[in-house]
């Protein structure tokens, strides 16, 4: 079921555009920082609170030639990351020759992993590929518990998740400076996610007691209610409750640093938007809106494309892909 409910057509919500019209807030910066490149829309799990919605039935994916001009725009405008998202990236055939290409120019490139994948067959290799060239790993882990995991990811998905985190440390992640594991949690409903720090505590205490698991950081992220997430508030009768709750957590203090005003969001097609949560509805960047196009041409600050499902970023301590943002 695909959510019919227009997020800006709910009673009594309102416009996060109007609301932050005219502010400096309303353009990216003029140097923009992280390309996020959404390599796959493919996945081996079919999480709840997804807001891409992926799952295995999924077939599409970047090709070689696009993420060439990924590539090509990145060093042409000095940007400082490559972020690689799916979807599971791991499952695009050209992933390893992009890692590869990436690492061979110096780029600092972070994977968002679902774990579980790289238990697979045809991916069990890919964590020493990581170590070999340096990769960033952000790995999803909603919770320390077998039970809350399974729940919202699936049967299984935290006893896989444990093991691949524990070879990760065998390789060195989370232990030696250059090589970082970062973890995700997202909370398992319509609700906002505890204090980044003490929940940061509270996983390196239960990890490490339990399992001898070490990691660098946290990340909290709000939950989206756009894709499978939408879908399910809206099923369940709780998508204006959940609104309610975001608009009224707002933070003006969140805007500076909303992760679109830094980034370029670039979906397996070449299409651009200013973020992944703005791909998943389909909104294209305002101006040029396919990589090719940006190929010999300067990236220049430019206006971005705001909605309500905005409120997810600037509620409590506000909500990126790199966690908490104030
Ligand atoms: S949340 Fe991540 S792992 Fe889960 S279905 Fe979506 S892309 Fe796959
Ligand atoms: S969803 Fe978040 S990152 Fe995307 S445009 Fe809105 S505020 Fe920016």
């Amino acid at each position: 079921m695909k959510q019919s409910l227009c997020l800006e057509q709910i009673d009594g919500i309102p416009s996060f555009s109007k609301r932050i019209q005219g502010q400096d807030f309303c353009m990216t910066k003029p140097q923009l920082d992280i390309m996020q490149i959404n390599i796959s829309n493919r996945c081996n799990l079919a999480c709840k609170h997804c807001h891409v919605d992926a799952s295995p039935i999924h077939t599409e994916i970047m090709s070689r030639e696009t993420m060439k001009d990924c590539l090509q725009v990145f060093g042409e405008n000095n940007f400082s990351v490559l972020d690689i998202t799916g979807g599971s990236p791991e499952m695009n055939p050209n992933f390893q020759w992009l890692v590869e290409e990436a690492s061979k120019k110096g780029i600092h490139t972070i994977v968002r992993s679902n774990l579980v994948i790289l238990t697979e067959k045809g991916y069990t290799h890919l964590p020493e590929l990581y170590a070999q060239h340096k990769v960033e790993i952000v790995a999803s882990l909603p919770y320390y518990s077998e039970k809350d995991t399974d729940r919202q990811r699936g049967v299984g998905v935290f006893k896989a998740s444990i093991d691949m985190l524990k070879k990760f440390n065998q390789l060195g992640y989370g232990k030696i400076q250059d090589l970082v594991l970062n973890l995700v949690y997202n909370p398992g409903g319509a609700f906002l996610p505890p204090k980044q720090d003490s929940l940061t505590m509270e996983y390196k205490k239960k990890l490490m007691e339990q399992y001898g698991i070490t990691f660098n950081r946290l990340y909290t992220i709000t939950n989206n209610p756009i894709g499978r997430f939408g879908q399910f508030l809206e099923r369940s009768g709780n998508l204006k409750s959940y609104m309610n709750r975001l608009v009224s957590a707002f933070n003006p203090a969140a805007l500076e640093n909303m992760m679109c005003r830094s980034q370029l969001s670039v979906g397996w097609d070449g299409l651009l938007y200013d973020c992944d949560f703005n791909q998943a509805r389909g909104w294209t960047t305002e101006g040029v809106h396919r990589i090719q196009d940006l190929k010999g041409t300067p990236v220049t600050a430019r206006k971005i494309v705001f909605g309500n499902h905005c409120y997810a970023c600037t509620a409590g301590s506000g909500s990126s892909c790199g966690g908490v943002t104030t």
